[in-house]
């Protein structure tokens, strides 16, 4: 018996959930995707100590921003970018492959 489409759709919405989680806790923290290394970060970037550094608003991140500089970019999702390079990228935790 196939599982209803409610199931599935569970089944799929907690995968999702469960990649998203497994991103995040891979990702080192270290801000170089936004600027912590190249020297005019993003406005939003703050260090959070000990090497690392946190967005001021995660939650709502995507869209226009400005770094410190004045320069105007827009924040997309981490893996609209990976085909890129940034200053500290050596460093990235997605770079080097380790979810893949
Ligand atoms: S808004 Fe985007 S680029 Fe700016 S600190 Fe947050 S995650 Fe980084
Ligand atoms: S460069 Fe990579 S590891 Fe560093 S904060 Fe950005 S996504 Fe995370």
């Amino acid at each position: 018996m196939s599982p209803s489409p409610g199931k599935e759709y569970r089944r799929y919405k907690k995968f999702q959930k469960e990649q998203e989680e497994k991103w995040e806790a891979a990702c080192k923290r270290c801000g170089a995707c936004c600027g912590a290394v190249e020297g005019d970060p993003c406005d939003y970037l703050e260090y959070a100590g000990e090497g690392e550094y946190k967005c001021r608003d995660y939650a709502n991140r995507f869209g226009r921003h400005h770094s410190r500089g004045g320069q105007k970019f827009r924040c997309v999702p981490v893996r609209e970018i990976l085909h890129k390079s940034w200053a500290g990228d050596k460093n990235c935790a997605y770079k080097q492959g380790v979810l893949l």
